[in-house]
């Protein structure tokens, strides 16, 4: 395996502007109607909540357009109920633009994770990560038991994003679509950095049935 890094030595500030003539020119080539139809408004199906982590890009992995997925990114992927700017999203993604689905996608290998994992401070966001310590509380017996750190890091990933679905689910604005029939459901993704594969972490799910009765809103 190469253990070299992508090297970024050619980008600049300039060609990041180059670049975009280049998308402009092959996207009029494709659809000369293509920048039109944008300007006339959104209708994404989806909404994708992933990690900041520049390998992770929602639309270039899933090979998709502008207009067709509504994003929010953090450091982690971390879906909390107290963070105001998530619940903007999804509010204005469920109720607005309705959309049909919610994905949380993490990525194995996520820094942020694995500094969750670690006692070594990094710094205002050891904050943050708070919240990935406490999903390794929930789960410290089975994590414990991953002798191979590594290992034990990437399943963190895992009950990482399982646990923002169900955070996604108790939320009012997700259990009043549902109360109100709208066809919305909730998955966990994770992508392979060192594949380009996305999982489904087959945790899906589209009424609040499976929630703690505690968090059921009627
Ligand atoms: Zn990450």
């Amino acid at each position: 395996m190469n253990n070299e890094i992508h090297d970024t030595s050619h980008i600049s500030y300039e060609s990041l502007l180059e670049g975009n003539k280049q998308f402009v020119a092959k996207s009029l080539a494709e659809d000369p109607e293509f920048f039109d139809k944008l300007a006339n408004g959104q209708k994404p199906p989806i909404l994708w909540i992933g990690c900041a982590d520049s390998r992770v890009p929602a639309n270039q992995i899933t090979n998709t357009k502008p207009g067709e997925i509504f994003v929010h990114r953090n450091i982690a992927n971390v879906v909390v109920h107290t963070d105001m700017n998530m619940l903007s999203v999804l509010d204005y993604a469920v109720n607005v633009l309705q959309v049909k689905h919610v994905i949380v996608v993490g990525h194995y290998g996520c820094g942020g994770v694995l500094a969750a994992m670690s006692n070594q401070q990094v710094g205002l966001i050891d904050n943050w990560l708070r919240h990935i310590k406490d999903v390794y509380r929930y789960h410290t017996k089975e994590l414990d038991a991953i002798t191979d750190e590594k290992e034990r890091g990437n399943r963190l990933v895992e009950l990482n994003v399982a646990e923002g679905v169900q955070n996604l689910s108790k939320t009012s604005i997700v259990q009043n679509a549902w109360k109100n029939g709208q066809n919305l459901s909730i998955h966990g993704w994770v992508y392979a950095l060192a594949t380009g594969e996305i999982t489904d972490l087959k945790v899906s799910c589209s009424n609040n049935t499976n929630l703690n009765e505690v968090f059921r809103f009627e």
